[in-house]
């Protein structure tokens, strides 16, 4: 998805001191259009920006609604687009055409620079899931743009149901490229059950909860909340009392600090602006079809131009 904020923030995000067990509030950001609907924001936020490389946590649904993302841009990040309900078509700059399906991981690698649009059918549908976007280190954000799609199969863990799409958990790998040490799961938790997870004691850890009454490590977690877990425990205990649904995200702290703005990651402010021109100059006045950000092959929609650079440089975090 694209960053919806009409006038987003220059954000800058590093990794913050480790604090234990820590609940994170969601915040609405207005999608907009015709058919409006909320993402709930749990990062970045002020009290926490990164969770090892993940930097950007959006939670939409269920709703039903037509998502309809015209082509735009991303640099220095993947995106992982993650569904529980709905069907989207994503077409992007390298020649992808692929559906996005509930259970199924796509996974985009921005690198130097891509453009993609995402588009459901044409009737409204239901719509629900989690757009994430992991932050690629310096050493990695310059490498080529490229997509796979992962359908990780469903295991049993201690009478929860798991999905890993991104890292290892309890022997179970995901193929998906990444480019730290990262850790993305669905779990599906039945009511009145706990389960003691192995978690890597380097990461820093994130359990997002869609549905369920739910507590994590002891903190009771409320649907669309983000709970943090700083690194150095070996096991991580969840227990729903109602039939639960979250997301588990880990990573080793990313340990740089990065410029996020709008659908940008860069490392400054004179990046991002570069990164903005190209965009408008390239793309939305059509100067270089081929230019770093190439052209999304089979797409009749508009490109998204970006909005106005904010006149205040560099707020630091969110
Ligand atoms: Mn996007």
């Amino acid at each position: 998805m694209s960053n919806p904020e009409k006038n987003p923030a220059e954000v800058l995000c590093e990794t913050q001191p480790a604090a234990g067990v820590q609940l994170l509030e969601p915040r609405e950001v207005p999608l907009g259009g015709p058919r409006a609907m909320n993402v709930r924001r749990t990062l970045p936020q002020r009290s926490r920006s990164l969770i090892g490389g993940w930097c950007f946590v959006d939670h939409y649904g269920p709703d039903t609604t037509r998502m309809l993302v015209p082509p735009h841009p991303h640099t220095g990040l993947q995106t992982v687009s993650w569904l529980f309900a709905g069907d989207i078509e994503h077409r992007d700059s390298v020649g992808s055409l692929a559906a996005v399906r509930p259970g199924e991981l796509n996974l985009m690698t921005a690198g130097s620079g891509i453009s993609h649009s995402e588009i459901s059918p044409a009737s409204p549908t239901l719509l629900h899931g989690a757009q994430l976007w992991v932050a690629l280190p310096d050493a990695h954000r310059h490498t080529a743009p490229s997509f796979e799609s992962v359908a990780p199969t469903p295991f049993d863990l201690q009478g929860a149901t798991v999905s890993v799409f991104i890292g290892e958990l309890a022997g179970v790998a995901s193929p998906a490229m990444v480019f730290s040490p990262l850790l993305g799961a669905q779990l599906d938790i039945p009511a009145g059950t706990t389960v003691t997870l192995p978690i890597n004691a380097t990461f820093e850890h994130g359990v997002l909860v869609d549905a369920g009454a739910v507590t994590v490590a002891n903190l009771a977690t409320p649907p669309d909340h983000l709970a943090y877990l700083a690194p150095g425990a070996t096991e991580l205990v969840i227990t729903a009392s109602t039939d639960a649904r979250l997301l588990l995200l880990g990573g080793e702290p990313l340990g740089e600090s990065i410029v996020m703005w709008w659908n940008f990651i860069g490392r400054s402010h004179d990046e991002i602006v570069e990164f903005r021109a190209q965009w408008q100059a390239d793309v939305i006045n059509g100067g270089n079809p081929d230019g770093r950000f190439g052209t999304v092959v089979g797409c009749d929609e508009a490109p998204l131009p970006a909005p106005e650079l904010p006149t205040v440089r560099l707020k630091p975090r969110e």
